[in-house]
């Protein structure tokens, strides 16, 4: 479905990045990833989408804080795989404080992370899409673009506005084939939630059952995790002819979270 097109997905290096670029490749995609992490293990990622999908892959280590970098590798997509059609702003991080302890250069990070760094590939690969006649820009969001929870200022105001990003997005492309759409997960089964466990075990004297259902999934009514597939196979959706006419929305996939 996608042969011919090339995705660059952001925060691509673990978790639902990755398996958005696996999905999209198995669609036959070529793909840029892009992230931080072990350089041995980014090489193995990129030379398996490559063999297991045949389809071109490259990786850009481009720093989602610095906008000349994030520049630079919507650029270097273009002219390394020959066009820019879809983009996916996933890269993403997290702190949990109270406000009046919030560290200043937290919050810094997490809107240039979570926030900035779509603004920053959004105007850059726009060109590009106008120029093909087609393109999709799929933000992830998350629950947390919908309704808010406590510690979590810079997280929920960076995803509420990525949410505004996307619905001004769309209407400025809605005349030229692209469509920008955010997805707003729940509670997703990555290594990052899988970390929190054990500690949390231990500081509440809980089995791991009870702090998947009773902490992690307290909000959520399915009491299940949400999957990285079931969040990447949105997203190929997105891609697809038949999602041609949803753009600007914001679509939850989080059990039931935010029907409370
Ligand atoms: P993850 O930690 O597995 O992945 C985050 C990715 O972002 C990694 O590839 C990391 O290297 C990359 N990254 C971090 N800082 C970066 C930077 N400065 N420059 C470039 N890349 C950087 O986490 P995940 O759970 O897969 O999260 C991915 C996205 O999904 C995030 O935007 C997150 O907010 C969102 N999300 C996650 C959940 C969840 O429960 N896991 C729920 C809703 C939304």
């Amino acid at each position: 479905m996608l042969s011919n097109k090339t995705a660059v997905i952001t925060g691509s290096t673990s978790g639902i990045g990755l398996a958005y670029a696996r999905a999209m490749a198995e669609q036959g995609a070529n793909i840029m990833i892009n992230g931080f992490g072990n350089a041995d293990a980014i090489e193995n990622e990129r030379a398996s989408i490559e063999k297991d999908f045949s389809v071109k892959c490259v990786y850009s280590s481009a720093d989602m804080t610095k906008p000349d970098e994030i520049h630079a590798m919507i650029h270097e997509a273009e002219k390394m795989l020959g066009s820019v059609d879809i983009l996916v702003n996933n890269a993403g991080i997290q702190h949990v404080e109270a406000i009046e302890h919030f560290p200043v250069e937290k919050w810094d990070a997490i809107i240039a992370i979570n926030l900035s760094s779509a603004f920053h590939t959004i105007r850059t690969a726009v060109p590009y899409m106008r120029q093909a006649g087609w393109g999709r820009i799929i933000n992830t969001a998350s629950a947390h673009a919908l309704v808010a929870s406590p510690f979590k200022s810079a997280y929920v105001s960076a995803k509420h506005g990525i949410a505004g990003l996307t619905k001004t997005v769309a209407l400025e492309v809605a005349e030229d084939n692209i469509t920008a759409n955010a997805i707003c997960p729940g509670y997703v089964w990555t290594p990052l939630v899988e970390k929190q466990i054990p500690d949390t075990m231990k500081a509440r004297d809980m089995t791991e059952e009870q702090v998947k259902k009773e902490v992690l999934l307290a909000a959520q009514p399915t009491k299940e995790f949400v999957t990285v597939e079931q969040v990447a196979g949105l997203a190929v959706f997105l891609c697809s002819d038949a999602a041609a006419s949803i753009t600007g929305t914001l679509l939850p996939m989080d059990g039931g979270w935010t029907a409370q």
